[in-house]
């Protein structure tokens, strides 16, 4: 039979257009369709424009800095529009970057819902059209608990399109968003509280990790709250909002924002017309190459919910454009060792295995950790430290996870995890010559066992 297109993509973000190109250009007929905006997620609400609000806040850090360095400067002042409507003007550029990327490559776009009508069927604005194959990357959205009031509520998405900074924020969670995003507020001089439901937020990442930056947090006066979760929310007259904590407490902010994770986007998705199952957790399951439980759909990114990070949505569309239109140059994705770095401030750098998983794994480990202070702070009063910590197996000598609390440590770490995909023996590390005078030297120069 002919259909329309060899492959209809549903969605046009990070993993959409990389197999959508990717397709096209081994000689697939594609179509995507997007219903909100071109480069999806991580473009307009997510990574991009997070770091541009990252960038901004660091500044502050850059001025208090300047002093030490001789640097007298008039009292600063912080406009929250001009950095939004700067931050927007780059968001549409890449828009049209992304538009040109899709049609350069010889796919056809759709603007608008599709939702699926049949096993080979999308219906995008009441037209129908065929593909042999069709690919859901629909991304996620976030999930905020059903508590009373939670309309009153803010998440990432409406964030980046606030009108001014609040003068007091609440965010809750303990993930990557709330992290980020309470650094962003703090920084950029908003009265910041971080509420997270557990002992100690950033569950997953390594211990030390997480007891670092919290003591970073509180030295930068971030008010951290544990055990810590939000009962009901309500409007006062004057316009601010009332959190009722689960323990009584009550707090008072001028926007609360949840952090709490993200739900698989299947919205009017027509899933109800395929034989696509979900997983124990809602989001679609799939096989070791993204094969749906109907034969002819297939799924990858957010809305799969194995790791929800760009690149790794990335490497999942490329990996079926390959399979399905270049068997011969199909590898699958190595889900080992992804390097990834929290842009909280101080940012944390990671990648590999934490010591906890090490040791629940079954490796007899030895931990190099170091703790110091930046050589750029040592003419500040600044006492923030920097945490390095590398997590090696005693019985191999292989380098099994490296760790980092500490400036640029998302940039540092993305070297480190090419040496431990090439499986880096610490005897390795230590022959390697250090870039002196840096900080990320001491990854290759720590020589004593802490423990
Ligand atoms: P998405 O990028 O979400 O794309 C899905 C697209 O599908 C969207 O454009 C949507 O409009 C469209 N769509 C949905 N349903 C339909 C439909 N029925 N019809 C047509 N179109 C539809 N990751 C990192 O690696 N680094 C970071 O620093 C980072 N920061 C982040 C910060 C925030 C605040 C958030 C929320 C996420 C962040 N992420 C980060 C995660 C990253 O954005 C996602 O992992 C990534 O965007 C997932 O790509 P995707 O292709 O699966 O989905
Ligand atoms: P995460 O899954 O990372 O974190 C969710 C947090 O919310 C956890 O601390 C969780 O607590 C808490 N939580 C969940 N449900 C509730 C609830 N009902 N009440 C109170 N707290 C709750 O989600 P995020 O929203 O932060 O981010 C989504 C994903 O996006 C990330 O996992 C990451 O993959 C990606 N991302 C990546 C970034 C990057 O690469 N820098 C930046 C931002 C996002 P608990 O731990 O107790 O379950």
């Amino acid at each position: 039979m002919a259909y329309d297109f060899d492959l209809f993509v549903i969605g046009a973000g990070s993993g959409g257009v990389r197999a959508a190109r990717f397709a096209a250009g081994f000689g697939a007929k594609v179509a995507v369709a997007e219903s909100r905006y071109l480069g999806g997620t991580c473009v307009n609400v997510g990574c991009v424009p997070k770091k541009l609000l990252v960038y901004g806040a660091h500044v502050a850090d850059e001025l208090e800095q300047a002093a030490g360095f001789g640097w007298t400067l008039e009292e600063g002042h912080f406009d929250w529009g001009t950095l939004i409507a700067n931050k927007n003007r780059e968001i549409e550029r890449l828009n049209g970057i992304y538009r040109n990327l899709l049609v350069n490559s010889g796919v056809t776009l759709l603007q608008g819902h599709a939702r699926i009508t049949g096993a080979n069927e999308v219906e995008v604005d009441g037209q129908r059209y065929s593909a042999e194959h069709i690919l859901i990357a629909t991304g996620g959205w976030p999930q905020v608990p059903d508590i009373p009031g939670k309309e009153l509520a803010i998440t990432s998405n409406e964030a980046f399109y606030l009108k001014d900074l609040p003068r007091r924020v609440l965010v809750v969670g303990g993930g990557y968003i709330a992290v980020e995003f309470a650094g962003i507020f703090q920084g950029l001089g908003a009265d910041t509280t971080l509420l997270y439901r557990g002992d100690l937020f950033l569950r997953g990442f390594d211990g030390s990790v997480r007891t670092h930056l919290k003591e970073e947090l509180e030295k930068r006066g971030l008010n951290l709250q544990f055990n810590a979760d939000i009962q009901r929310i309500d409007k006062l007259d004057d316009g601010s909002l009332k959190a009722t904590l689960k323990d009584g407490r009550e707090l008072l902010a001028d926007c609360v924002f949840y952090a709490t994770g993200r739900r698989p986007m299947l919205d009017n998705l027509g899933l109800e017309n395929t034989g696509v199952e979900l997983d124990a957790r809602g989001f679609i399951r799939v096989d070791e190459q993204y094969q749906t439980t109907a034969p002819s759909i297939l799924a990858i990114g957010d809305v799969i919910g194995r790791v929800q990070l760009t690149p790794v949505a990335l490497a999942e569309g490329m990996a079926v454009a390959r399979r399905l239109f270049k068997p011969e140059q199909y590898r699958p994705v190595d889900y080992q060792n992804i390097p990834t770095a929290v842009f909280s401030q101080p940012p944390i750098g990671t990648v590999g295995l934490t010591e906890e998983q090490a040791l629940e794994a079954g490796h007899k480990v030895q931990i190099f950790e170091s703790r110091f202070r930046a050589m750029k702070l040592t003419l500040t009063d600044i006492q923030e430290k920097t945490l390095m910590k590398l997590v090696v197996d005693a019985e191999t000598d292989k380098v099994l996870g490296c760790h980092m609390v500490g400036p640029d440590a998302g940039e540092i770490i993305q070297g480190l995890g090419i040496a431990l995909k090439a499986g880096a023996t610490k005897q390795q590390f230590d022959e390697t010559i250090g870039v002196h005078p840096t900080a990320a030297e001491e990854f290759v120069t720590m020589r004593t066992v802490t423990r």
